[in-house]
C-alpha cells in the first residue's frame, strides 16, 4: 500500500484505501501503531501505556480536536500542561472534556495555591509530576490537606544529570520520594524524568532504566504510601519506543500530534 498516492474523496472523509483524512486522527493511528510495535517488543500490553498530550501552547479548539481523534479510535487520553497559568487559562477546554490538565512542568512555590485552584476542580483531578524537593512536597501536601484533597504526584528524578533539567538528582531520589510517601495530603504514584537531550540512544535508554529501577526499588520497600508509587511518566515523541521498553506507563507527547512548536 502506497499511503500518499491515495488522494482523499472529500465524499467519505477516507482516502481511496480507507485511512482518515483528518490529520489528528492519522497522528493518533501513527502514535498508537508505534506504542503498539514498541509493547510487543517489550512484551508489553499496549493498553499498560497510557497517552498524554502535552498540550503547551496548543489553543482549546486543537486540544479539544485532538482529544475526539482520540476518543474515536477508542482512546482516552491526559493532558499535560507545563505551566500552571495555562491550565487556569484552560479551564474551561479540560472541564469540557470532564478532566483537568496534569502539570508536567516545574511548580514555584508561589503558585502552589493556583495549582490547587486548577487541579482539585474536577472529578479527575490533575496530578503533579514535577515533585523536586521535599520542601515542594510539604507545602504541596500540608495545603492539598487542608482542602480535605490527597493530590496524586510523581517525583520528578534529572536521569541525565544535565544542569538545564529539573528533577532531583538520582543519589537522592529514593530519599525524597520515601519522604512524599509519608507526606499527607500527597499521594505517591510513581516517578518522571525528561530523557538527555541526545541521539545516544543507549544513554536515553539507560536513562529509563534508571527511572525504572528507582521505582522498583521504592515499590519493594513495602514502606506506608509506597504500594501505588507504580507509574513511570517517561518518554517523548522522539524516544517513546524506548522509554515503552523500559517500563513507561504514561508518555507524554507533544510534536508528534500537533507538529512542531
Ligand atoms: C513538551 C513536553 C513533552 C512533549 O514533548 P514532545 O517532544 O513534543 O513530544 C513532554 N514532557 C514535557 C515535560 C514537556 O514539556
Amino acid at each position: 500500500m502506497n499511503h500518499e498516492a491515495s488522494p482523499p474523496t472529500a465524499l467519505t472523509g477516507l482516502t481511496t484505501d480507507g485511512l482518515p483524512t483528518d490529520p489528528l486522527e492519522s497522528r493518533v493511528t501513527a502514535l498508537v501503531e508505534r506504542i503498539t510495535v514498541a509493547a510487543e517488543r517489550a512484551n508489553r500490553n499496549p493498553a499498560d501505556v497510557r497517552i498524554m498530550f502535552a498540550t503547551k501552547t496548543q489553543h482549546a479548539q486543537t486540544i479539544l480536536a485532538a482529544a475526539a481523534a482520540a476518543k474515536n479510535l477508542g482512546i482516552d487520553v491526559l493532558l499535560g500542561e507545563n505551566r500552571v497559568q495555562e491550565i487556569t487559562a484552560k479551564a474551561a477546554t479540560f472541564a469540557e472534556l470532564g478532566t483537568t490538565a496534569h502539570l508536567i512542568g516545574p511548580l514555584q512555590s508561589n503558585k502552589i495555591n493556583r495549582a490547587l485552584d486548577s487541579l482539585l476542580t474536577s472529578a479527575s483531578p490533575g496530578w503533579v509530576h514535577s515533585i523536586d524537593s521535599i520542601t515542594l512536597a510539604q507545602s504541596l501536601g500540608s495545603r492539598a490537606f487542608a482542602r480535605g484533597a490527597e493530590l496524586p504526584v510523581l517525583v520528578q528524578v534529572n536521569v541525565s544529570g544535565e544542569e538545564t533539567k529539573s528533577g532531583v538528582g538520582v543519589d537522592n531520589a529514593l530519599d525524597l520520594a520515601t519522604g512524599v510517601a509519608q507526606t499527607p495530603g500527597l499521594s505517591l504514584r510513581g516517578f518522571m524524568t525528561i530523557a538527555a537531550r541526545t541521539h545516544d540512544s543507549e544513554l536515553v535508554r539507560q536513562g529509563f532504566s534508571t527511572l525504572r529501577e528507582l521505582r522498583d526499588a521504592l515499590v519493594a520497600t513495602g514502606d506506608n504510601g509506597t504500594q501505588h508509587a507504580t507509574e513511570l511518566s517517561m518518554g517523548m515523541s522522539q524516544d517513546l519506543e524506548l522509554a515503552i521498553i523500559e517500563g513507561a506507563t504514561i508518555i507524554r507527547i507533544g510534536t508528534a500530534i500537533f507538529g512542531p512548536r
